[in-house]
């Protein structure tokens, strides 16, 4: 499989934030979010190849009981679905990070799908090519519905929101989805930075606060900044 990197940390996002993790980062995505704060792994992706029986060694000699499986985006790879099932098979807790733009069934404890909103564009004016292949694959709610069906409980979405407009957006996303269970669904600050993360918090927190969503930090963000490997 092709990984852009593979390390232990936190998780600082969503409902395990503050985990430790071990995260298997897979190269490559089919989208070009503006604000991608993994570039190396999708708008220049890089990597070096790893079979499973190498990433599950990596796994044992981190000692880490869960393993975050991100990108990039993981469902793009041939070999997901069979490291999924290894990693279950090695008594893991497997959790699973997506923008929900590609379906397959794989074996999870949770799979955390992040649909791009409106804003995730790239610049039209500079990757015109880009920009309209973002805008054709960023957001399809029969995918959408297909993790949802599957996945049920084990689902969470996480939405990555600038605006009071985001979250009119999400609030239409998912009433087109008939989802209603609002404990599943958190609203992120859109931050690189400690410092834009730190500005646009207390918004978001409102944003939760008014609509019944939950928060989610980027505690990696705050404790490291946007630093590859952690
Ligand atoms: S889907 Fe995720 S990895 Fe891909 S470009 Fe968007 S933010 Fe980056």
């Amino acid at each position: 499989m092709r990984i852009t990197e593979i390390f232990s940390s936190i998780q600082g996002e969503g409902p395990f934030m503050g985990v430790p993790s071990f995260f298997v980062r897979l190269a490559g995505c089919n989208l070009r979010c503006g604000w991608c704060d993994t570039p190396q792994s999708s708008w220049t992706p890089v990597g070096k190849e790893m079979s499973i029986a190498e990433i599950l060694q990596k796994v044992a000699e981190s000692r880490m009981k869960t393993v975050v499986v991100t990108g990039g985006e993981p469902f793009l790879q041939a070999e997901f679905p069979e490291l999924c099932d290894a990693l279950m098979a090695a008594g893991l807790s497997v959790h699973l990070e997506t923008s929900g733009t590609i379906f397959r069934e794989v074996s999870a404890d949770l799979v955390c799908v992040s649909p791009k909103l409106s804003g995730s564009a790239p610049d039209p004016l500079k990757f015109p090519e880009l920009y309209a292949k973002h805008e054709r694959a960023r957001l399809s709610p029969e995918t959408l519905s297909q993790f949802v069906r599957y996945f049920g409980k084990r689902l969470v979405f996480k939405f990555v929101v600038a605006s009071k407009t985001d979250v009119h957006e999400v609030k239409a996303l998912l009433n087109q989805l008939d989802f209603t269970d609002t404990a599943q669904v958190f609203l992120m600050p859109q931050s690189r930075t400690a410092e834009e993360l730190r500005d646009l918090a207390p918004m978001v927190a409102g944003f939760c606060v008014e609509s019944g969503f939950r928060y989610s930090d980027r505690l990696h963000v705050r404790l490291w900044g946007n630093t590859p490997g952690r």
